[in-house]
């Protein structure tokens, strides 16, 4: 019986399933990690390449149903744990990165990417089936609809890649939502690197949690319009037409502006 509240849904179409597993491509030397193993669908294809598979599963029930399936890979390893709060990087034993891959529970997938984004730097590429819906912000450019603070920070981290749809009649229980496979690629070098993560976090929230407004109210508490002027950034803009290379812009002249302001206190003290 599947549960609702793991946001369990199994794959059960063999066509898809070995469509996901060749778009994976996993080798024999390659550290594989899969989150949410479930009932095995996709763990049984990938263990027949690498039994040295490991996998992170929540649901205390299914570790046995795991252990008995798979009882002839004496190298096939369960975590059971919460990938939420799972420390990833544990796991890369070499330079080559984790291979990271899941039909994710859709119910934790964003906080899930955010979680794993954090640690990209252990990851050489990750693949996931998501709602359609969110490898469509994962992807999106300054403009579409769905741009936002998803897409802004897997960009920054990743290269996305969609790669093909998955209608719900591949599941059981179907679930109420079309999906889709995502490749995310960890860059090997920042395009657009910050000068302090948290600041660029900050304004992509701030900015986000008023899109329909312009930029000079979204972002009037943290930076004026001369400022936004300054940088080249139309303040009547909205914050979904800003590109990454923007926010980083702006993220960096608060920085920037943090550090003279320490200064000039340091001069006044004196
Ligand atoms: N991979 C299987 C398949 O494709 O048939 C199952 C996919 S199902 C959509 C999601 C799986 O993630 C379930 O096995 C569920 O128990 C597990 N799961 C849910 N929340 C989790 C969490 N926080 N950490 C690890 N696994 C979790």
């Amino acid at each position: 019986q599947a549960r609702k509240r793991f946001g369990q849904n199994f794959l059960h179409d063999p066509g898809v399933i070995e469509r996901i597993v060749r778009a994976i491509h996993p080798k024999p030397e390659d550290t594989l990690v899969e989150i949410g193993p479930g009932l095995g669908a996709i763990t049984e294809e990938i263990l027949a390449v690498n039994p040295r598979l490991q996998v992170v599963e929540l649901d205390r029930d299914l570790i046995p149903v795991l252990r008995t399936k798979f009882f002839n890979y004496p190298e096939f390893r369960i975590h059971e744990a919460d990938a939420l709060s799972f420390d990833f990087s544990q796991l890369a034993d070499d330079d080559r990165g984790l291979r990271i891959i899941g039909n994710l529970p859709y119910n934790i997938s964003t906080p899930l990417i955010f979680h794993l984004l954090g640690q990209a730097g252990v990851v050489k590429d990750m693949h996931f089936m998501l709602q359609k819906e969110v490898v469509q912000r994962l992807a999106a450019v300054p403009g579409d609809n769905n741009y936002g603070r998803l897409g802004i920070m897997a960009q920054y981290f990743c290269k996305v890649q969609p790669l093909f749809e998955v209608g719900p009649g591949a599941f059981r229980p179907a679930p109420k939502v079309d999906s889709a496979i995502v490749r995310l690629v960890p860059h090997e070098t920042l395009p657009h690197p910050a000068k302090d993560l948290g600041t660029l976090q900050a304004v992509v929230r701030t900015a986000f949690n008023a899109r329909r407004k312009t930029l000079r109210k979204a972002l009037g508490s943290l930076i004026t319009v001369d400022q936004l002027q300054s940088l080249g950034i139309n303040d009547g803009l909205r914050p979904e037409n800003l590109s990454l290379a923007d926010y980083v812009l702006i993220a960096d002249l608060l920085v920037d502006q943090k550090v003279s302001d320490a200064g000039s206190e340091e001069v006044s003290n004196d």
